[in-house]
């Protein structure tokens, strides 16, 4: 059983690929400093697997501490790392947060894996590092443009990093996996996204649903689009959470051509806002308040992905859609109103 350390495995997308890893057989390690998390998720996880978890909490920005895990796990044989601050709309306002964070957390998780000698590395990037494209849909080939937010130039610093760091130490191979709209929630409602501030479309449909908000915004509704509105490519998170441990094994086996492989990961389906609104509504029966505002400064009008290398080198091929995405976000929400401290 090979072992991975999951950074930020206390948040979404971590908790996620933890139960993924688990169930195909690997044994994980969890590092978060519970920064935007709360380590009780791990609960959930383990009620999914059967499998108990523990949070070790550390700051990856320290790197004393840091060497501390991988002293203590020598065995590693491969490091998942999403621990970042990702909120883009933040980061303008306050983008030395994100410096101070983003970057040396991944400084420090370079140097030990080059003082370790572990060979594996799935860094979480995103669709940001492409900023505004002309041509659709963005392929890995796209170039990227400049980003619209100190979030997602941490995430273009990271991916030049890593290239990098594997050029000098050619035992360090990995895979840079570009996010789409990650959305929804595990099937079993045990563990699905907690955000802090709520900014992502299918939270704000959430909240707006649960009558957490009066109403919600859908800025624009002019754009060159089927319906006017902004479109997006939503990606399951359990889909994406598959992903990783497809791109782990990928490694695992040599079967990358190049020292860091890059994969889009977006199901390469647009859907607008009001298309995603009108699939809660279908999924769950229920209606969600919206208004028509004026355009958002900063939106991007439309992406979504060309997913063709995810599917043939990774074997990878996306299960759900935006229903699912809406009906499993919202079976997360009742189950947080049943017991709102369960995951505390
Ligand atoms: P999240 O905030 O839920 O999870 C990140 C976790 O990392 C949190 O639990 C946080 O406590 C932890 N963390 C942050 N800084 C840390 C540090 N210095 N040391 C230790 N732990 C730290 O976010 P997520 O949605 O699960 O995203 C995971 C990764 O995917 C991030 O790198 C994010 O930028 C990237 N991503 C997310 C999205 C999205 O929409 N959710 C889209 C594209 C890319």
């Amino acid at each position: 059983m090979s072992k991975i350390l999951v950074t930020g495995g206390c948040g979404y997308i971590g908790s996620h690929t933890l139960v993924d890893l688990i169930n195909n057989g690997f044994t994980v390690v969890c590092v978060d400093n519970l920064s935007n998390a709360e380590a009780g998720c791990l609960q959930g996880v383990s009620a999914i697997t059967g499998v108990a978890i523990h949070n070790i909490c550390v700051d990856l920005c320290d790197l004393a501490a840091t060497r501390a895990v991988f002293e203590a796990h020598p065995d590693i044989s491969g490091v998942i790392h999403f621990a970042a601050y990702k909120d883009a709309g933040e980061s303008v306002t306050d983008p030395l947060k994100y410096y101070h964070n983003n970057i040396p957390s991944l400084t420090n998780i370079l140097t030990c894996m080059r003082d370790y000698g572990v060979q594996h590395l799935i860094f979480s990037s995103s669709c940001t590092v492409y900023g505004n494209q002309d041509q659709l849909p963005v392929t890995e080939q796209s170039p990227m443009m400049p980003a619209e937010s100190a979030y997602g130039r941490t995430k273009q610093i990271g991916e030049w990093m890593i290239e990098e760091t594997v050029a000098a130490h050619p035992h360090i191979k990995a895979v840079l996996l570009r996010y789409f709209n990650p959305a929804g929630a595990h099937e079993t409602a045990l563990i699905g996204e907690m955000p802090q501030r709520v900014t992502n479309l299918v939270p704000v449909i959430v909240d707006a649903a649960a009558g957490r908000r009066q109403h919600l915004t859908v800025f624009g509704n002019d754009y060159p689009t089927r319906d006017g509105s902004c479109l997006r490519d939503f990606i399951h998170v359990m889909d994406l959470a598959h992903a990783h441990t497809l791109a782990v094994r990928f490694l695992m086996k040599g079967k990358n051509s190049k020292p860091v492989e890059v994969f889009n990961l977006g199901t390469g389906q647009g859907v607008t806002v009001l298309e995603a609104i009108e699939a809660f509504q279908v999924a769950t029966s229920l209606k969600v308040p919206h208004i028509i505002g004026p355009r958002r400064p900063g939106d991007v009008v439309a992406i979504y992905a060309n997913n063709d290398l995810a599917r043939e080198a990774l074997g990878w091929s996306p299960q759900y859609g935006i229903e699912d995405i809406m009906r499993t976000a919202w079976q997360w929400e009742l189950q947080r109103q049943l017991s709102p401290t369960a995951q505390e």
